[in-house]
């Protein structure tokens, strides 16, 4: 007869666990992993949030997108923030224009905006002057036969563009004055390491949390969950019965993230603690950054002559799309 299958129990109570972290060694129930994660939250969030001492009030926009991460980023903010007075959060989520995605996942961003109790503002592509994503997709091989450099791009190199300046606009509308992302440890590892893939400095330097070293013309970014891996998070979201849409987009599959995800999944399960050691070496880089003198630094970003997005190049990456998709249209 086979011995009954052990279920570890959590490294601070008597109850079966739920999630063991690999790189701590430690194994929690539900409840100390809320503890956990809130922990590390809240941490983060003081490290990261600048308050005025005068009172003066802070409207913060969360960046929410019906996903998990995004879900716990809300949450926790209003359970830390929720009662302050000099604190205003509104949750504001950008639509891609992704059939089959978008809006049911847009159904839970709105839930639990509503379940929050916080505002909810939204902005589509095509009220942004792009287009709905679905059709980007249908012409990016067209535009990679004209522009070479686009060949071979996936789509969420157009979106992110998109998406950003989405995000952007939301901020101004809504006098935002900081953007707080749901960036958890798994997908800062993963820009880290496209960054370096690429060599690009530039970026590494610009990677958020920008606290103390704000990027002109935009609300400084914060990620508060930029510690706690995407496991924990789901684990988290699970335990909170938050309402958050499971699936993917339909257009990650093969984009340079997702490959990248994998690698940092193989180099964490190699080498437990890889994900912090990568993003520990880019606060590093930004310290050293911070105490070189000022010609070392990438230059500051411009307006961009049609738009003006703040952007280091002629024009803006999201004009650059535009005129690219437009010239495919005609
Ligand atoms: S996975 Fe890519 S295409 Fe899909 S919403 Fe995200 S950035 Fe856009
Ligand atoms: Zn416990
Ligand atoms: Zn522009």
């Amino acid at each position: 007869m086979s011995a009954p299958l052990q279920v570890p129990s959590c490294s601070r109570c008597e109850r079966p666990s739920v999630l063991h972290q690999r790189y701590s060694g430690r194994s929690f129930c539900n409840t100390h992993l809320i503890d956990s994660v809130h922990k590390r939250f809240a941490k983060e969030l003081r490290r990261q949030l600048d308050l005025p001492k005068s009172g003066k009030t802070t409207t913060i926009l969360v960046a929410i997108s019906g996903g998990k991460d995004s879900a716990i980023l809300l949450d926790r903010l209003v359970k830390i923030l929720g009662q302050r007075r000099d604190v205003v959060l509104i949750a504001g989520c950008v639509d891609e224009g992704i059939d089959g995605y978008r809006s049911p996942s847009m159904k839970c961003a709105i839930e639990l905006a509503e379940k929050k109790n916080v505002e909810f503002v939204s902005i589509s592509y095509p009220e942004l002057g792009f287009e709905r994503m679905d059709e980007v997709v249908q012409k990016m091989p067209l535009i990679g036969k004209k522009h070479s450099h686009v060949k071979g791009m996936a789509p969420c190199s157009f979106c992110g563009v998109f998406r950003r300046q989405g995000l952007n606009y939301l901020a101004e509308k809504t006098g935002a004055d900081v953007m707080a992302l749901g960036h958890n440890l798994d997908d800062m590892a993963q820009t880290v390491l496209m960054n370096m893939q690429k060599g690009d400095l530039e970026r590494t330097l610009r990677l958020a949390p920008h606290t103390s070293n704000p990027i002109d013309g935009l609300p400084p970014r914060i990620v508060p969950m930029r510690w706690i891996p995407e496991q924990e998070i789901h684990a988290t979201a699970m335990a909170l019965d938050l309402p958050f849409f499971h699936d993917e987009c339909p257009y990650s599959p093969g984009a340079l993230r997702q490959r990248n995800r994998d690698m940092v999944a193989r180099l964490e399960e190699d080498v437990p603690g890889s994900r912090h050691g990568l993003v520990h070496m880019v606060d590093a880089i930004k310290e050293l950054e911070s105490k070189t003198s000022e010609n070392v630094r990438p230059a500051t970003p411009t307006p961009c002559p049609l738009c003006s997005a703040p952007t280091s190049g002629d024009i803006c990456k999201g004009c650059e799309f535009v005129q690219m998709l437009k010239e495919v249209s005609e």
